[in-house]
């Protein structure tokens, strides 16, 4: 087939996916000959000839043939080579790879303490991190703020990076995986971007609730995620919350998503939290040389402040510094002291809004009606029910409670406190919902 005609097919193609695909994708490639149906086609690389195959194929075939070709099938060579399947992607790492994967250090499987709340989280990621055939793919780890995700994400990477060398380990949090993917668009390096996620053989891309809204971010993570998943490469995800509760997260990325292995970390209890603050001491001793902490001060930290672990390491430390400044022995009444602000943040204080939030969910009823005037049974019930909540679960005064129930009057507030209080002797079904409504609330 002469020149000419593939210049014009080039031209066709320019003209219908626009400058800037052509660039990256189609210009590159030269027709090398055309025998038996099959266009050979030469790309500078195997993944530009796989994803043009994928992308444009069928437009490529249709262009040809429009020029007195026929051809029903493309096959792609890459350096002169016989085909794509053979010639794999470079092995070197690209040199922004080498710069993200380090991992932070202080987050190895060593310093994490390990409980009933994140011992399944952990030993999947163990299991991930012997760097052994894939079983699961992804591994999909969930959980609150400061629960251990990126602790043991990073532990991952640092066991593969010493079990298996020669493996391509690349730890990205999402939103630095968007930044790259808009400066990529930006800046015209698709190929480069494309390339660059897709020569890894494992990737960590922790938080992806940042992804939420992203579409055309989503659409190219989701495309990455196949073809990693395709190949075999394991894929280690993060999030805040369950893969079907990020909302504007595509259904085909969710249940890709859920293909996997899927593992929560629970918020810690006592025991973990009292672990990691005697792990924690221990690290402490070479720093702070002399400090004496006082028996019952870890056990009280443990006891107060269960948000999160990096608000508990926080405190410590806090405590470390002071002790080492002033010279004295951390007693529990100095912790307090010198914590206030932190362990009255901690204090839990349960909102009227989070208890009638919760109760219309119970009941599947709308918030709005919830607050609003209608008075059927299947909407009385339930507002009284979160009535007599907030009258249990916290200190606001009825007044207060009336007027965040639409504007009523205590006295209709008293009423349903009492209504409630008498339906618990004698309709089990509420007693059981009351229980049920309260545990929830007050975990
Ligand atoms: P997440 O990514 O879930 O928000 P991180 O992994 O950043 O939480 O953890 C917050 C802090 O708590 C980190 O300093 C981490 O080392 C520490 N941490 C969390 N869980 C544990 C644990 N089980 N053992 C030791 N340290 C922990
Ligand atoms: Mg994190």
């Amino acid at each position: 087939m002469a020149n000419v005609e593939w210049e014009q097919v080039k031209a066709d193609m320019r003209a219908a996916i626009g400058a800037g695909n052509f660039k990256s994708w189609i210009e590159p490639l030269s027709l090398v000959n055309t025998t038996e149906g099959v266009a050979r086609l030469a790309a500078p690389n195997p993944f530009v000839g796989d994803y043009v195959g994928k992308t444009y194929g069928d437009q490529i075939i249709y262009h040809l043939n429009r020029q007195g070709m026929s051809v029903q099938r493309l096959a792609f060579e890459i350096d002169g080579a016989a085909n794509t399947a053979a010639a794999k992607p470079a092995a070197k790492k690209p040199k922004s790879l080498t710069a993200d994967a380090q991992p932070d250090q202080r987050f190895t499987f060593d310093s994490f303490v390990v409980g009933k709340p994140n011992e399944l989280a952990h030993a999947a990621a163990k299991r991930v991190a012997e760097g052994g055939p894939t079983t699961f793919n992804p591994l999909f780890l969930y959980g609150g703020v400061g629960l251990g995700k990126t602790h043991l994400m990073h532990a991952i990477a640092h066991e593969l990076g010493e079990k298996r060398p020669d493996l391509n380990v690349l730890y990205i949090s999402a939103d630095q995986f968007i930044y790259r993917f808009i400066s990529a668009l930006r800046d015209r390096k698709m190929m480069d971007f494309k390339q660059h996620f897709r020569s890894v053989d494992v990737l960590i891309v922790d938080d992806i609730q940042f992804l939420e809204g992203k579409e055309s971010t989503q659409e190219e993570f989701f495309h990455t995620f196949n073809a990693l998943v395709d190949q075999n490469k394991q894929l280690i995800i993060s999030a805040d919350r369950a893969p079907g509760e990020i909302r504007d997260l595509s259904e085909r990325i969710k249940s890709r998503l859920q293909c996997g292995l899927v593992v929560d970390l629970h918020p810690t209890d006592y025991e973990l939290r009292l672990g990691i603050l005697h792990a924690k001491q221990e690290t402490y001793v070479n720093v702070y040389p002399g400090v004496e902490i006082a028996t019952g001060v870890l056990e009280f930290l443990a006891h107060r402040i269960s948000s999160n672990v990096r608000v508990l390491e926080g405190a410590l430390n806090r405590l470390y510094a002071l002790a080492s400044l002033v010279g004295r022995t951390v007693t529990v009444e100095m912790a307090q002291d010198c914590l206030s602000d932190i362990l009255r943040a901690s204090d839990r204080k349960l909102t009227i809004e989070e208890i009638q939030r919760k109760v219309s969910e119970h009941y599947d009823i709308r918030l709005s009606d919830m607050l609003g005037p209608k008075r059927t049974r299947s909407l009385a019930r339930p507002r009284q029910v979160a009535m007599w909540l907030c009258k249990q679960l916290t200190s606001r005064s009825l007044p207060e409670i009336g007027r965040k129930f639409g504007k009523r009057d205590h006295t209709t507030i008293m009423h349903g406190v009492r209504k409630i209080d008498e339906l618990r002797q004698s309709d089990s079904q509420i007693a059981d919902d009351l229980e049920l409504l309260r545990r929830a609330l007050e975990d």
